[in-house]
């Protein structure tokens, strides 16, 4: 068998700097040149996964077929890979020990004294070689989360170390992502804090292979002499990565720098040429698109649009599909709750999207958004709580039931959405909501059916509550479709109202599933309905 090549990614100096952006195109660009390629995170906190996180603390939870609760930066994974990611591609800390104890309790460690070297460690290098292990893979890129010197990631680091002896210097290259500063009183850029920062992985016993620095305007190429020599690495192996104005772009920035070259040479592997006209092709339609729409998100998590990654990057791939852009316009739920001057808020915006949700604050006004966009025929796209909300502002509206609600929000005489029955009972919060892939069947005739041109499609689920049957027939004595209906459980996972310009609303994340050069159907066809609407 082929030995499997190991590349790790490391950070310095700050975070944000963009580590699962030049993971995923790393794995993009050797992915482009035929190799079987994955990429995996290892995060330092103590959280089993951030399912439990709220979006404040940790922005969106990713969630994947297999149904784990995972890092956003899984989402860039699949996004630049076109490729389904798993449960095993993302480990916690919380994981790591979970195991380690778990055994302990069960006293498979024979009487030993359980220590972060060797038990910890064991298990960390146990899940860094398992994607390795099925042999499916060429290549496995790992990020570690957080930054270099922190107390958290250091087993991480150490169980990088061990790894890299075990497996063998030509098998394993170590990356590590910084930061070069530009200091306007001074002029000039500064290397110090990443001399600082490569120092510190050499204490720990890693020499990096390769430097990625991020910076505002890209290095000279004096900058990377300096670097090379002070962090004891080849200038050509010191790669530039400028701020840009796509993170579609990087994975071209990295290849004018050559870095996939170096890469395979540094591990000996033989590739062919890369292949990055699709990519290219869709950079260029993002740069330079020929229109503008504008869609209004109404959330409440809008002060964090990391809440929402997968949502704004599904809008890129549709408007790249499309050859728009697609501007978006923040509403606050709570602003427009009391329900005056609702048409301000909706200066300008040709689409409204309900995302996902929890809880009762900020319900009612995206509720009146709902109504609004209906009334005023603007197309509207629900996710999974906005779908919630629309069948029950359709409830209140439409069917007249006054005391339409959900019983996440208010236990009534009428919840036209309710917990599921599975869900009854359950107490423990993590892991345990309605998680992963599930199938659904499409009514044809619907706009739905047109939207994704197939019958039998899957799409992942993130939530407890679901639509209520017992209001099926009367919602669609009313004239409400449902276009999409989980075969195995009849429950409504699609409604749409044909006769509405465009009102889509599913129970599942379709955000999920979109990729950079195949936008979801859901959010290609509603851009579409946008753009029409910008038209007229
Ligand atoms: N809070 C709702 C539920 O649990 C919706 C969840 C979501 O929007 N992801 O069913």
């Amino acid at each position: 068998m082929k030995r499997v090549k190991y590349i790790f990614l490391t950070g310095g100096v700050v975070s944000s700097l963009g580590k699962g952006i030049a993971a995923s195109s790393i794995g993009l660009l050797l992915k482009s040149r035929g190799l079987r390629v994955t990429v995996q995170k290892f995060d330092p906190y103590i959280n089993v996964d951030p399912g439990t996180m709220s979006p404040y603390q940790h922005g969106e939870v990713y969630v994947t077929e297999d149904g784990a609760e995972t890092d956003l930066d899984l989402g860039h994974y699949e996004r630049f890979l076109d490729m389904n990611m798993s449960r095993a591609n993302n480990t916690t800390t919380g994981q790591v020990y979970y195991e380690v104890i778990t055994r302990e309790r069960r006293g498979d460690y024979l009487g030993a004294t359980v220590q972060v070297v060797p038990h910890i460690t064991d298990e960390i290098k146990r899940r860094m070689t398992e994607l390795a292990r099925t042999g499916n893979y060429d290549v496995v890129i790992t990020e570690i989360g957080g930054t270099v010197g922190d107390i958290e990631s250091l087993p991480f680091l150490e169980a990088m170390r061990q790894l890299m002896l075990k497996v063998g210097r030509e098998n394993f290259l170590s990356i590590h992502l910084t930061y070069v500063p530009f200091i306007e009183a001074a002029g000039e850029v500064k290397t110090k804090p990443t001399q600082h920062s490569v120092k510190t992985l050499l204490e720990i016993g890693i020499q990096p292979d390769i430097l990625i620095i991020r910076s505002h305007k890209g290095i000279s190429s004096e900058i990377k002499e300096k670097i090379a020599l002070f962090c004891n690495v080849q200038t050509n192996c010191v790669v530039s990565a400028k701020d840009v104005s796509t993170i579609y772009q990087v994975p071209l920035e990295l290849a004018s720098e050559g870095l996939d070259e170096i890469i395979i040479k540094k591990l000996h592997i033989r590739a062919k040429r890369p292949d990055l006209s699709k990519w290219r092709k869709l950079v260029k339609k993002i740069l330079s698109p020929k229109s503008s729409v504008t869609v209004g998100i109404c959330g409440k998590y809008n002060m964090v649009p990391d809440a929402y990654k997968s949502i704004l990057e599904a809008f890129v791939h549709a408007g790249a599909e499309n050859d728009v852009k697609v501007d978006i316009k923040w509403i606050s739920a709570e602003a427009i709750e009391d329900g005056n001057n609702i048409s301000k808020h909706f200066e300008g915006i040709d689409g409204l999207l309900v995302p996902y949700g929890f809880g009762e604050r900020g319900s009612e006004g995206k509720i009146k958004a709902i109504k609004y966009v209906r009334d005023k025929k603007i197309p509207f796209f629900g996710i999974c709580f906005g779908m919630q909300l629309a069948a029950i502002e359709f409830a209140r509206n439409v069917l007249k039931i006054k005391d339409a609600s959900s019983s996440e929000i208010k236990l009534t005489a009428n919840n036209v959405i309710d917990l599921m029955e599975e869900q009854k009972g359950i107490t423990e919060k993590g892991g345990t909501m309605r998680l992963g892939a599930y199938a659904c069947t499409i009514k044809r005739g619907t706009k739905t059916y047109e939207t994704y041109k197939s019958v039998n499609i899957t799409e992942r689920h993130r939530h407890r509550y679901e639509f209520n049957n017992r209001y099926r027939m009367a919602f669609e004595e009313a004239g409400m479709v449902f276009s999409g209906i989980n075969p195995d459980k009849d429950l409504v996972e699609i409604i749409e109202l044909p006769s509405h310009p465009w009102f889509i609303a599913c129970q599942f994340h379709p955000e999920l599933k979109s990729r950079a050069t195949k936008a979801h159907p859901l959010f290609r066809e509603f851009v579409r309905a946008c753009k029409q609407h910008r038209k007229t």
